[in-house]
Order: structure tokens, then C-alpha cells, then sequence
């Protein structure tokens, strides 16, 4: 990328340059990264999300444990996809291809669009008609993608986009693909980053677990470069309708109104066992409910709107709450913006406006109860 190139070529400093102090993860994190000066980075400056403390969910678990939620739902396009995307799409492009593919719950088609929109290329993308949150389809539709509805689930899509990938000159940006794992570590080490080493805990939403997945990585690479001194245990969360890895086998119908995780065939399953084992965690189903509970409490005494697949990670953590260790240090992934979902917001936020006020001071002033 050009502009990066003068920037290390320069002396000037970056705000001269036109460039905020943070160029992206790609270049924050490059010797991290399976990329070479070859690679054309396509970035949006996602990552560097901030680590937030809520302490009213840290008062609910009690024990004098620190909580903090990652909110990756500051990504460029609204959730954590976008650090895989950048890589994913850099590494597409670096191999000459002209479009990508993906199924989607609704993120993932949002991230791909946008990133292979920049990088010059077709995005294809595959979706659940009916299942995908308003803000997601938007997303795709106006960054561009080519958007293709089918009477299925994700693991229909999904099994459709991998044979096709297989056959087409199209390029899966899934997370089978492995550049997106290797973009989404960097959130570990953000973390790591900012505490000064992991954290005890590490709450996840899981739904193809690649996620999950990706974390481990990356602080099993911060840890064997020594930037930290412990691995946290590694609790995954599903929704109780769509909790494979839970049950031990494939769900046919996932269902709950967290969409992002509504997924009963999870594409890195192995993985996520693995890391399951390796980090001593655990895999917990939490309902539609207490994902609520957690969403509501979120917004309404943290101040911070994440989408509620993402809110799983606190409900999970406060499900298990008896088991955090005192004093433990907790962090929660929220990975995606209330806003992608404003139907679901309005229908489940247990607050509704005052319609059809006059406009006067007497009628507002009465309204307000004073
Ligand atoms: C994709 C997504 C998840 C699930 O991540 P996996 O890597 O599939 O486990 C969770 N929450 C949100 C908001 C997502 O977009």
C-alpha cells in the first residue's frame, strides 16, 4: 500500500500525513502475520477495539473479580469479522483473485463486501432468507455485494460454498479460511496489549468457533514470545437452540434469536474441542433469555449496545459465575454492534417510547411526571 510505504519512508509524523496513530492490524501486528511487502494490504484501520471494565457485571459475579468486555463491535463494519477479513481479502488479492464467497449469518457478508469491495474484487454472498438482521442485509446490500438468499440455514449456505469454491474461481473467505484465524488472533493480543498479560477467563460466543479458535492462537503465540505469562481458560458460550458442542452432535434446526450463533454444524468443531481441552475450558449453553437478560444489562447500566449473540459472553459468565476464581481477571468478546439488529433491540428492550405528545411544555412536563 502506498500510503504506508511513504509513512515508513518518512519522516513526518502520521497525523501529517493524513493517517490516525493506528494504521491497522496488518501493519500493527505484521511480523505476527503470514504477510510479506508483497502482500496489498486492503484495510479499513480495523481492531485496536476498546477494552471496556463494566462494573456492574463485575459486582453481579462479586469475589473482587475485574471484568472488562472486548468490544470488537467498533470494527469498521460492526463486529470482530473485519480482523479476519482484512487479511483474508489482502491474501485473495496478493493471489490474483477477482471475487470471493462466503455463507453468512449476516457478519460475515457485511466484512466480506466491504473489504473485497475495496480491494477491487466481486463478493459474493450467501444467506439464510429470513435469518439475517436488518442491519447486516443493509450492510451487504449497499457495500455492494452480490446477495443470494436461500431457502436454508447457514449450514446449507455453507455446504453449497465450500463445493463451489472448490470448482469456481471464487475464493471461500469463510473461517475455514486460515487468514481469517490469523486476523482475528490479534484481538488476543490487544488484550494482552492493554493488561499487561491474558486475562484468567476469556468468555466467547461460539458459533462456527473459529473465533474462539483464533483467540487461542494468538495468546499461544504471545505466550511462546513471552508477552504473557499465563493462558486463560478458555469458555466458550452457545445459545441453548443451537449448542452442538454442547450436546456432542449436530443440531438440524438451530434456533434462537441470537442469529450470529445460530449455527448446528459448527465448520472448526475439532478446533474448538481442542482448544477446549488445551485451555482447561468449558462449553455452556446459555437460553435465549438469559442472553437477553445480559443485553438489556449491558445497555442499560454499562452503556454499551452489542448485538445479542455478543451479549452470550456475559450471560455465559454470569451463569458459571460460582466457578471464577476471586480476584480472577475476566475479559468477555462482544462481537458485534446492537446496531446491526435494531428489530430485535425494540422488540426485546422492555422500554417503549411515549407516542402522540403535544407539542407543549405543560404536555412534556407532564408526560415526565414532574
Ligand atoms: C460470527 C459471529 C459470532 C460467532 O463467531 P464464530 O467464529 O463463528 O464462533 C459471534 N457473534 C457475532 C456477532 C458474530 O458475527
Amino acid at each position: 500500500m502506498a500510503s504506508s510505504l511513504s509513512v515508513v519512508n518518512s519522516p513526518a509524523s502520521p497525523h501529517a500525513l493524513g493517517r490516525t496513530s493506528w494504521p491497522g492490524l496488518i501493519e500493527a501486528y505484521r511480523p505476527y502475520l503470514p504477510v510479506t511487502a508483497a502482500t496489498p494490504v486492503v484495510t479499513l484501520l480495523e481492531g485496536n477495539t476498546p477494552l471496556i471494565p463494566v462494573p456492574a457485571v463485575a459486582q453481579r459475579v462479586g469475589k473482587g473479580v475485574r471484568v472488562f468486555v472486548k468490544y470488537d463491535g467498533l470494527n469498521p463494519t460492526g463486529s470482530f469479522k473485519d480482523r479476519g477479513m482484512t487479511l483474508a481479502i489482502s491474501k485473495a488479492k496478493e493471489a490474483g483473485a477477482f471475487a470471493v464467497i462466503c455463507a453468512s449469518t449476516g457478519n460475515t457478508s457485511a466484512a466480506a463486501a466491504a473489504y473485497a469491495r475495496r480491494g477491487g474484487m466481486r463478493a459474493f454472498v450467501l444467506i439464510p432468507d429470513g435469518y439475517v438482521a436488518l442491519g447486516k442485509l443493509a450492510q451487504a446490500l449497499v457495500y455492494g455485494a452480490e446477495v443470494l438468499a436461500i431457502k436454508g440455514n447457514f449450514d446449507d449456505a455453507f455446504s453449497i460454498v465450500r463445493e463451489m469454491a472448490l470448482s469456481y474461481p471464487v475464493t471461500l473467505v469463510n473461517s475455514v479460511n486460515p487468514y481469517r484465524l490469523e486476523g482475528q488472533k490479534t484481538s488476543a493480543f490487544e488484550i494482552v496489549d492493554v493488561l499487561g498479560d491474558a486475562p484468567d477467563w476469556l468468555c466467547i460466543p461460539v458459533g462456527n468457533a473459529g473465533n474462539i479458535t483464533a483467540y487461542w492462537m494468538g495468546f499461544c503465540q504471545y505466550h511462546q514470545e513471552g508477552k504473557c505469562d499465563r493462558l486463560p481458560r478458555m469458555m466458550g458460550f452457545q445459545a441453548a437452540g443451537a449448542a452442538p458442542l454442547i450436546s456432542g452432535k449436530p443440531v438440524a434446526n438451530p434456533e434462537t434469536l441470537a442469529t450470529a450463533i445460530r449455527i448446528g454444524n459448527p465448520a472448526n468443531w475439532e478446533k474448538a474441542i481442542a482448544v477446549q481441552q488445551a485451555s482447561q475450558g468449558q462449553f455452556t449453553a446459555v437460553t435465549d433469555d438469559e442472553i437477553l437478560e445480559a443485553y438489556r444489562l449491558l445497555a442499560s447500566e454499562e452503556g454499551i449496545f452489542c448485538e445479542p449473540a455478543s451479549a452470550s459472553s456475559v450471560a455465559g459468565l454470569l451463569k458459571v459465575k460460582d466457578q471464577v476464581p476471586s480476584g480472577a481477571t475476566v475479559v468477555c468478546v462482544l462481537t458485534g454492534n446492537g446496531l446491526k439488529d435494531p428489530d430485535s433491540a425494540i422488540k426485546h428492550c422492555n422500554n417503549q417510547f411515549k407516542p402522540g405528545i403535544e407539542p407543549t411544555l405543560e404536555a412534556v412536563v407532564q408526560m415526565m411526571g414532574f
